[in-house]
């Protein structure tokens, strides 16, 4: 996920012995192993390998019970509990790399930040467990209408961020648009019933920011426009 590096930096590949070797594919930061630099390189477990300024990884042959643990282990670390989406940690995380690579590469980022309308209500009439359910059915919903690049996470208790890549701001302004439609048009089931929510929602794209322009700031943007979003009415979409 680390957006600084090629998608073709550096290969693993098995030799006929059967060990692992680590390979650099000419890249122009270097592959480093145990902090020597390497053309190519056997692994041997435990081996600290350094791609490009600042990614770090540790070489293992762990057996499937390991893995799936190191993989708990890390979706426990990134993940909402509630939810499953994202949490704002690795929201953060990824907003500030997002946002530098796009700096230097002239790319798209954009945020849609969102918070449910009048959500303490529904908690006071139906309850707690009955908001949880809102909450949970609102991520599902929205993952459903974001694609698998776009990060969604809950950045705090009703409100939700998505970070948009590569999409043209008219076309934010559309997804935007279907997100708080698809809410709306959402049947949460309840014990007795359904229930149904709204969302307000506020727009920023980097474009926007000017060229120095860091994460906090179109956060920052964001959360104005859907300030905005929320006293003009709620159930709508701010942008520009
Ligand atoms: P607005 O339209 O202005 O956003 O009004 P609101 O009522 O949604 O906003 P407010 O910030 O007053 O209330 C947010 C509520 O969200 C209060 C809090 O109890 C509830 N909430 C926060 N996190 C959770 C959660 O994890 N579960 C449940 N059920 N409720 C939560
Ligand atoms: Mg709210
Ligand atoms: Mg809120």
């Amino acid at each position: 996920e680390d957006t600084s590096i090629s998608r073709e930096h550096a290969r693993v590949v098995r030799s006929e012995g059967g060990s692992y070797r680590l390979i650099d594919n000419g890249s122009r930061n270097g592959t480093y192993v145990n902090g020597k630099r390497t053309d190519g390189a056997d692994l041997y477990p435990g081996d600290r390998i350094h791609l490009g300024p600042s990614l770090v990884l540790r070489y293992s042959i762990v057996d499937e019970t390991e893995e799936r643990l190191a993989r708990q282990l890390y979706e426990a670390s990134t993940r909402d509990a509630l939810t499953r989406i994202y949490n704002r940690r690795y929201f953060n995380e990824r907003l500030v790399a997002e946002v530098a690579f796009a700096q230097r590469h002239r790319a798209k980022v954009g945020l849609i930040l969102f918070d449910i309308d009048h959500f303490k209500k529904v908690n006071d009439r139906f309850g707690h467990a009955a908001g949880d359910d809102v909450l949970r059915a609102v991520a599902a919903s929205v993952t459903r209408l974001t694609r698998a690049e776009d990060v969604l996470a809950r950045y705090g208790g009703e409100e939700f961020v998505v970070l948009t890549r590569s999409i043209p701001p008219a076309h934010l302004l559309i997804l935007g648009e279907r997100i708080r439609s698809g809410v709306e048009a959402l049947d949460v089931p309840m014990t007795s019933g359904t229930m149904r929510v709204t969302i307000s929602a506020g727009i920023a794209s980097l474009a926007e920011c000017g060229p120095h322009a860091t994460g906090d700031v179109l956060m920052l943007l964001a959360d104005e426009r859907l300030y905005r979003a929320k006293s003009q009415g709620r159930n709508c979409v701010a942008f520009e």
